[in-house]
């Protein structure tokens, strides 16, 4: 009996350590609690797994790990933009991981061609617009933004934002630089009033009547909405001639990677995965009215209300390859 129980309880203790050892996956986010906590919840809820995490700006967290080095107790970094992932890749902060789930979950242009990090949600810069003041009819793409007759009536958020240096960025790839400036120099032609600090400031001028047409990423007019429905703002997509080389809305991405030094790497290559199927698509998605990035899902219903739209499938990777010829030239046109 007491051999019996000796045995027992040294199997109960090797259960313990086990999971203590290999049951946790430890994250830094630069998404905020509110978007990641239920998800993380309820990967623990279906695997036993503990997913531990902090939130801060992406600055930080980057740092953070740049100082930590081999130290780190992060396995996975999560952040927006791929401008952002890129950077974190470039500065040698995350790891290459070969799945071919996240093959399969997420389409080639949403991801690292080196696979050093993955979409896990699509966000549309699209263009908003008053339709007291413009009709539908009226606008067809990105470029034609910067034509004389929108002369005073743009609003722009600033350029020291990385979703419009990536927006830019892709411009660079769809149009060479030159013709890329062009375009941005005509957007800044036609600005009504000096740049907004954030894409909801934007939108309410443009709802103020200071200008007709701003670019915004479609969650931010989704919570605006929410709070005051009444306000004359509509969306728009653009670009939707699909033969057209430069054809699709610009898309960006919220993604994750797995850091260079993961203790737990197994564990967050799971975490990955998961965060890149079905059932966390949905929710990961929905939490921020964003798209899945995963096209076998389909957004909320409040999001599909917005219509459909073809996106701009060139490789977001560039938006991080080339953020800094972007930033260069919004600072040749003047773009605040
Ligand atoms: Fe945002």
């Amino acid at each position: 009996m007491k051999l019996f129980f000796c045995r027992f309880m040294a199997m109960v203790l090797t259960g313990l350590f086990a999971s203590a050892v290999h049951a946790t996956v430890v994250v830094y986010s630069a998404r905020n609690e509110q978007l990641i906590k239920p998800l993380f919840d309820a990967y623990t809820r279906e695997t036993g797994i503990a997913v531990k995490f902090i939130t801060d700006k992406e600055g930080p967290l980057l740092a953070r790990l740049k100082a930590e080095g081999a130290n780190t107790p992060a396995d996975m970094l999560m952040t927006v933009d791929a401008g952002n992932l890129w950077q974190a890749a470039q500065e040698d902060l995350l790891q290459p991981v070969v799945s071919a789930t996240l093959r399969q979950n997420i389409p080639s242009h949403l991801r690292d061609p080196g696979n050093q990090w993955f979409g896990l949600s699509v966000r549309a810069r699209t263009v908003v617009y008053n339709p007291v003041k413009v009709k539908p009819s009226e606008l067809s793409s990105y470029e034609d933004l910067a034509a004389s007759r929108w002369k005073g009536r743009l609003c722009l958020r600033t350029s020291k934002k990385v979703y419009n240096q990536s927006l830019v960025a892709m411009l660079i790839t769809e149009h060479g630089e030159d013709k890329a400036e062009k375009i941005v120099k005509g957007w800044i032609d036609n600005l009504a009033t000096t740049p907004f600090p954030d894409d909801t400031k934007a939108m309410e001028a443009v709802a103020a009547g200071i200008c007709d047409v701003t670019l915004v990423n479609t969650y931010y007019f989704g919570r605006l909405m929410e709070k005051k429905p009444d306000l004359p703002l509509a969306l728009f997509w653009p670009n939707q001639k699909l033969k057209d080389p430069t054809a699709g809305v610009h898309v960006n991405i919220s993604g994750a990677g797995i850091t260079r030094y993961a203790k737990n790497k197994g564990e967050a290559i799971k975490l990955l995965e998961w965060l890149s199927s079905a059932k966390a698509q949905n929710l990961y998605a929905d939490i921020n009215l964003e798209y899945p990035a995963n096209p076998a899902i389909k957004p909320s219903l409040q999001v599909t209300a917005w219509g459909d739209f073809k996106q701009n499938t060139n490789p977001i990777s560039e938006a991080g390859r080339l953020q800094v010829k972007a930033t260069m030239l919004m600072d040749r046109v003047g773009y605040k």
